[in-house]
């Protein structure tokens, strides 16, 4: 049975559960309620995309569910445990690569291995088999600076495996990437996630993103995030070229009803 069969007959193990999660910051003048109430979980092997207009709160709900920020209220699960608590389980990509540049692409991989500790020899051996796997052989070397935008996130990604997080979270990962880039990193990067068996939560204002990456789509409405809609998403994907996936109509009809589940900003409704 695949990852998602098993998710809809719910056989596979929650990984991650939001609780009534809630944020308001303090702001300067008055408190703004960044979200106002979001649940759902994680199945194991599923990914789960969060889509929500600009400045809705999708990176404060993604801060929440990495535990670099305490819910005002509900809380985060990861393994059953509060994310302030199971650190190591979850590890994260952002837009912005990360990546050190006075370090070799080796070095970069190994980073938050070092971080956890783990033995230089292992750390290496680890990093050298993902870089091999990934593409990258030959590049070991390398700076960041000397890699394109895509091999530079190919890396930071391979960063956040080393460690063999549980749950990989992505918070606009391509959004910086060229347009044919992105269309080819979104799937590798699901393609490296799959059969790495790994549940992911990806991020994105970006609603075909969020179709061709996802097992289900969580769609948030505009400030403060409420859940508005949930879709499960059923498309052969395996190898397909990204360009003929946007092209199957079953793939512009999950558009169209995310497109109508968003809410429109106020300024151009
Ligand atoms: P998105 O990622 O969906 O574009 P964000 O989560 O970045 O949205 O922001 C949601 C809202 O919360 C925005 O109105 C933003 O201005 C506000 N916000 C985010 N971080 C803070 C903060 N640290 N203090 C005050 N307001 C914030
Ligand atoms: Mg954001």
């Amino acid at each position: 049975m695949n990852a998602l069969a098993q998710n809809l007959s719910g056989a596979a193990p929650i990984v991650l559960r939001a609780e009534d999660v809630g944020v308001t910051f303090d702001g300067a003048d008055r408190p703004v309620e960044a979200i106002r109430k979001v649940d759902f979980e994680l199945r194991r092997g599923e990914t789960l995309a969060i889509v929500g207009p600009s400045g809705c709160g999708k990176s404060t709900l993604f801060n929440a569910i990495a535990g670099l920020l305490r819910p005002t209220r509900g809380h985060v699960e990861v393994g059953g445990r509060r994310v302030d608590d199971a650190a190591g389980h979850v590890g994260y990509m952002l837009q912005k690569d990360l990546l050190l540049p006075w370090r070799s692409v080796l070095d970069n991989v190994m980073l938050g291995l070092e971080i956890r500790k783990t033995p230089k020899p292992r750390a290496r051996e680890i990093a050298l088999e993902l870089i091999r796997t990934y593409g990258l052989s030959g590049f070991e070397h390398a700076k960041p600076a000397a890699l394109s935008g895509g091999m530079r996130q190919r890396v930071a990604i391979m960063r956040t495996l080393a460690f063999d997080p549980d749950v990989i979270l992505l918070d606009e990962p391509f959004s910086a990437l060229d347009f044919q880039t992105r269309l080819l990193m979104q799937a590798d990067v699901s393609r490296i996630i799959a059969e790495r068996g790994k549940s992911a939560i990806l991020v994105t204002h970006d609603i075909g993103e969020a179709i061709a990456m996802a097992d289900r789509v969580l769609v948030l409405s505009a400030r403060p995030a409420t859940v508005r809609a949930l879709h499960v998403i059923e498309l052969p994907r395996d190898g397909r070229d990204p360009a003929a996936l946007r092209t199957d109509p079953q793939f512009q009809d999950y558009f169209a009803k995310i497109w109508a589940d968003l809410e429109k900003p106020a300024s151009v409704a």
